[in-house]
């Protein structure tokens, strides 16, 4: 992509009304926009980055069994109110609207109940299990508060996966895979060594649900861990009891803030047999569905990666979800010399490389390198009359200070 094309502009100043890091960059760099309080648009470099990330959801939930689809928005009432879910005392965040004949509708903050209401018309066999279904959606929750940029939105996207097995054996056996394909995820987004699969209250039949919970100081979790033994508690779980259980002491706990990346919760039969889920099983008795569901906050993850990586410059981020794999940054404004830069620009793109081309002219080279720093991208090649009289370029890695020259044909190698 070139960059002389791309409609969003960089901003040297912080918007006023910001007070978050992740925020205050992706703004600054063109990577979001504010509609309003908890609410933000993604730009084209917003969504290069979100998708890659999706991308990476997706192999992995794929590789678990997960088949993709997308729910409404726009949900009925009485699904909700069979399990008890549809008034603000039992679930606080909902958005409410009416349709024109006075029907009340809600607006998805979660999909439990719909998804599963869906797949009573393909379950009915155990022959049918099990099945995972999972979507990307954009879930709208009218939350209190809305301070930590896209950390917390009253509108977000989440990666919402949901298992239906025959019973509690088979249910464990994925419930332990999604641990596993989670934290996959969260290793391949640069994240692994600061996310801890947490034990946290909720789950209908067992003691714990799951939390995912990365270190950072935006976070607003507080979780305590132990790094030798790999446990993690939050502190709704925590007590005596808990920590004998886990074989544990106060003592050996680090209190760390952590954001919440992902829950994943067991609900048991509770909810099938809410909603008349069941199955005939192979002696043609009738058999309630165990139901899970596994949440990662995708848009929260986006913001996390950028509060974990991010230095005083901009935005750093890992090569895994970089919107562009290079920045191409050039200097040129002598005719002889666009063309040379416009052919590297054509030859890596041919090559495959994800590059973004700073062929802005007349464009002074310390802000074409600050634009290149608050962006974030992961190698920077520079192109210059200088680096061209030895057929060469400049290049240094985002998150290095030192750069060096290399002949443009090295480079292509
Ligand atoms: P929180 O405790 O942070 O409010 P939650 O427990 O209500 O989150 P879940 O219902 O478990 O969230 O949703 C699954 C995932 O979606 C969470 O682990 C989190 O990563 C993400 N998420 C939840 N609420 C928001 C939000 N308002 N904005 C962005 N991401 C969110
Ligand atoms: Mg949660």
């Amino acid at each position: 992509m070139k960059q002389s094309q791309l409609f969003t502009k960089t901003r040297k100043e912080a918007p006023a009304d910001e007070v978050s890091k992740n925020a205050e960059f992706l703004t600054r760099a063109g990577y979001i926009y504010k509609e309003m309080a908890g609410a933000y648009a993604y730009l084209p470099l917003g969504i290069c980055v979100l998708e890659k990330i999706k991308q990476i959801i997706r192999e992995e939930m794929n590789a678990v069994g997960g088949q993709e689809l997308i729910m409404t928005s726009l949900q009925r009432k009485e699904l909700w109110e069979n399990t008890d879910r549809w008034s603000d005392e039992n679930v606080d965040v909902w958005f409410k609207s009416k349709l024109k004949n006075g029907t009340e509708v809600g607006f998805g903050w979660s999909h439990e109940e719909p998804i599963s209401e869906m797949m009573k018309n393909y379950i009915s066999s155990y022959k049918d299990l099990p099945a995972y279904v999972y979507q990307f959606q954009t879930k709208m929750r009218n939350e209190l508060r809305a301070k930590s940029g896209i950390l917390r939105g009253r509108e977000f996207v989440m990666k919402d996966l949901y298992s239906y097995s025959l019973d509690a054996e088979q249910h464990e056996k994925f419930y332990q895979g999604v641990i596993d394909a989670y934290m996959r995820v969260f290793e391949r987004v640069g994240l692994g060594d600061d996310t801890f699969v947490t034990f946290a209250s909720g789950g209908a039949f067992t003691q714990f649900s799951h939390e995912f919970q990365t270190i950072t100081d935006a976070g607003e979790d507080v979780i305590y861990i132990n790094r030798d033994k790999k446990i993690a508690i939050n502190n709704e779980v925590l007590s005596d009891k808990v920590l004998q259980d886990l074989g544990v002491t106060r003592d050996e706990l680090e209190e760390v803030k952590t954001a919440e990346v992902g829950n994943i919760f067991n609900f048991g039969t509770k909810k099938s047999e809410q909603m008349n889920l069941y199955i005939t099983d192979e002696n043609g008795e009738k058999k309630y569905v165990h139901l899970g569901s596994y949440g990662i906050g995708v848009t929260r993850l986006m913001g996390v990666i950028v509060e974990r990586f991010a230095d005083e410059k901009g935005l750093v981020w890992p090569e895994s979800v970089a919107p562009f794999q290079i920045h191409l940054v050039s200097l040129c404004s002598e005719e002889a010399d666009v063309k040379k830069a416009d052919e590297l620009y054509e030859t890596l793109t041919k090559q495959g490389k994800e590059v973004l081309y700073d062929d802005r002219i007349g464009v002074r080279a310390g802000e074409k390198f600050a634009d290149s720093d608050l962006i974030g991208i992961p190698l920077r090649v520079i192109i210059s009359p200088k680096t061209l009289a030895q057929d060469s370029v400049e290049i240094k890695k985002r998150n290095e200070s030192e750069a060096k020259i290399i002949a443009i044909d090295e480079l292509l190698k």
